[in-house]
């Protein structure tokens, strides 16, 4: 009988006609398709393409008895109930490292944006409020020679500390405590070079930092890893940066923080309520906002289009994924 893939979304350069002659193709009538019509479809799927706003849990499960992967259109996976889906032989992937670079990209673009003022610049001069130049018109804060502080210092992570050295920024890092304790037992990380990015507690990494940018998962660990406590941490010079994901930073916390110029400015994609923005926060000026699309170049979101399209389809052909979340339902 023909398998049946579930799109979630209809995705850039339409991979799924490779595969459409060997597999049936459910397809949202618009771009996207709404929670309640993708649960309903997935009674018939042996593989749904799921996008991360989209929800995948026990719920979904229930209704899907044929259901044998998730693919999911983002690396990362906190939509999906990953725990139910290896109980259950449910295998999960994702697509990582072909969206590192172009994320990166789009975080230090809110960090100049935000440390440069672009946004209120931009606004200034489309206003025709630019009467000539001044001493102290739009004011802001270098990068250059400056301490960058990455919370997660995974793919995306890494990439941002590959972008920090043409600046010559001194990089900090702060990784899982367990991470922190496995560099601890093998002595203090050396430093190859007085560059090389340097393992911090997250407390040092915050109180150091000129920037901080993070790039951890959403998990029960990291959900408000950084709320009042931590951005008294920070210098109120400091700029903060969120392309992780919103419910890492305690947003109310946050604004608190921005509107007592507790800290000097943010760069936000994500948001704690997606994709409500609360209006105290879009009512600040040192702010540069984004409609989460840190993956949202036009060869990255091909590219992430043919890696899950694939991944469901190697999973249906009995193949191994390249790229499982939850290596051990492969086994079951
Ligand atoms: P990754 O390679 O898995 O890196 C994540 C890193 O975070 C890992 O090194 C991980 O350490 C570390 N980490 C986990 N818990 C932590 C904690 N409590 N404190 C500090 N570090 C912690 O993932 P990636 O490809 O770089 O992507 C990172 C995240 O970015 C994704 O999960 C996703 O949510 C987000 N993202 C957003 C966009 C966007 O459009 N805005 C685009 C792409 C990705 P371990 O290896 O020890 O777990």
């Amino acid at each position: 009988m023909t398998q049946t893939i579930l799109l979630g979304a209809r995705l850039p350069g339409a991979p799924h006609r490779i595969i459409e002659d060997r597999y049936r193709i459910l397809l949202p009538d618009g771009d996207i398709m709404p929670q309640d019509e993708l649960d309903e479809h997935l009674q018939e799927a042996d593989a749904v393409v799921a996008l991360l706003s989209q929800k995948v849990g026990a719920a979904q499960f229930e209704r899907a008895p044929n259901l044998k992967v998730v693919s999911n259109y983002a690396v990362g996976y906190d939509n999906i109930d990953v725990d139910e889906a290896t109980r259950r032989g449910i295998v999960v992937t994702n697509t990582p490292d072909v969206l590192t670079e172009t994320t990166a990209d789009l975080a230090w673009s809110l960090m100049m944006a935000a440390a440069r003022r672009i946004v209120e610049s931009d606004r200034f001069v489309r206003e025709k409020r630019f009467t000539g130049w001044q001493p102290s018109l739009m004011l802001g804060l270098d990068l250059f020679g400056k301490t960058l502080g990455i919370v997660g210092f995974g793919r995306i992570g890494r990439a941002m500390a590959r972008r920090a050295a043409g600046f010559d920024m001194t990089v900090l890092y702060a990784a899982r405590s367990s991470a922190h304790d496995d560099a601890a037992a093998d002595g203090e990380p050396r430093l190859v070079a007085n560059r090389d990015p340097r393992l911090v507690s997250l407390d040092s990494l915050l109180r150091e930092s000129d920037f901080v940018s993070l790039h951890c998962p959403l998990t029960p660990a990291t959900r408000h890893l950084i709320g009042a406590e931590q951005l008294r941490l920070m210098k109120d010079s400091a700029v903060l940066v969120n392309t992780a994901r919103g419910p890492v930073i305690d947003e109310t916390a946050l604004i608190d923080a921005l509107e007592n110029h507790a800290i000097a400015a943010a760069g936000l994609d994500v948001y704690e309520q997606e994709p409500l923005v609360p209006d105290r926060l879009l009512a600040l000026d040192n702010v540069v906002f984004a409609p989460h699309i840190g993956s949202a170049s036009h060869d990255t979101r091909r590219a992430m289009a043919r890696m899950a399209v694939d991944a469901a389809e190697q999973v249906l052909s009995g193949r191994t994924p390249d790229h499982p979340v939850n290596p051990s339902a492969l086994k079951k």
